[in-house]
């Protein structure tokens, strides 16, 4: 790519695929990985959308600047397909960058419709989301509009946190938001996983757990076998929230657990899903304020980059 002709990608792209090389790593639009920034939906098989939002986090907010933070983390990934995938993702899968979902933060009764819209909006169009929060919470509309869609969904979930809390109240926040998704039937949590948990509730509900200490007693690739059997051929819809890592891999989050997944553990358990029925993703809770370095924004960066890989492994959705 001729650098001053088509610079810079995310306005001046004339396809959906390909490798963007050879552009600033420091310089240019924040789309992510580079990819045309537009609303049009025609034969996009992945949007790529921010959720600014933080309201419902229980401890230390800013993961309203997560999504800008990572994908200003993209253009040093973005330069050649992700290692150690035999394909570029971007060969098989039209992505483009949506752009943020916006809401008005001082009408919080009407932010989970307008993000339901905001991602149906999507899926209508014909394509998934590949979400980047925001606070967890915003994985609750999101799977509202996608088991709309799809029915009950299979959750690939990984966290320090069920997110399963409930005090059998109708709150919703940051802690609770599966517990709700499953008594709504959005989620079925016997053909769910859960990994990478290493705080306690007494109610853990139906989920299959694969806690912290599993995952370091038996390895990445137990885990996505583990996962595999589990999930078969549901339709699955991942959910990462970044403090699954250790905070020595993703310090910048609103709750951080000592204890966790390093980064390569979480990425080669990704690298062992391959031909899952994936049908929509996220990466959440990266807030910025308390990063360092910016390595958790580029954790995040970094996985959702793959779950781009792991959804191109599904031969129907690939171009
Ligand atoms: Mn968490
Ligand atoms: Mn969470």
């Amino acid at each position: 790519m001729s650098r001053d002709k088509d610079w810079d990608n995310a306005f001046t792209a004339t396809s959906l695929h390909g490798t963007v090389d050879g552009s600033p790593s420091y310089a240019g639009a924040l789309s992510f990985m580079r990819r045309k920034y537009t609303r049009d939906l025609a034969g996009v098989d992945v949007a790529v959308t921010g959720i600014p939002l933080d309201l419902a986090t229980s401890n230390r907010p800013g993961a309203r600047f997560g999504p800008r933070a990572i994908r200003a983390a993209t253009p040093g990934i973005s330069w050649a397909r992700p290692w150690p995938w035999d394909f570029d993702p971007f060969d098989r899968l039209a992505v483009i960058d949506y752009g943020d979902c916006e809401f008005d933060h001082g009408e919080p009764a009407a932010i989970v419709p307008f993000i339901q819209k905001h991602i149906t909006e999507i899926l209508d169009g014909g394509a998934a989301s590949l979400v980047l929060g925001g606070d967890h919470f915003v994985s609750y509309p999101v799977l509202k509009a996608y088991a709309a869609r799809h029915g009950p969904l299979s959750l690939v979930h990984f966290d320090a946190h069920s997110d399963t809390w409930s005090e059998k109240t109708r709150r919703l926040d940051h802690g609770t938001m599966f517990y709700h998704a499953v008594r709504e039937g959005l989620v079925d949590d016997s053909s769910s996983v859960q990994i990478g948990l290493r705080t306690t509730n007494d109610e853990p509900m139906g989920f299959n757990i694969l806690d912290a200490r599993w995952v370091q007693e038996n390895g990445p690739a137990a885990v996505a076998a583990r996962v595999r059997e589990v999930v078969g051929d549901n339709k699955v819809y991942l959910t990462f929230d970044i403090d699954c890592l250790d905070p020595a891999f993703a310090p910048g989050t609103g709750t951080p657990v000592c204890g966790g997944l390093s980064s390569f553990q979480a990425l080669e358990v990704i690298r062992g899903l391959g031909g899952i029925n994936l049908v929509g993703m996220d990466v959440v809770e990266v807030a910025p304020a308390y990063d360092v370095g910016e390595v958790t924004a580029l954790a995040g960066a970094m996985l959702a980059a793959e779950f781009l890989c792991l959804y191109a492994t599904n031969p129907e959705r690939s171009a």
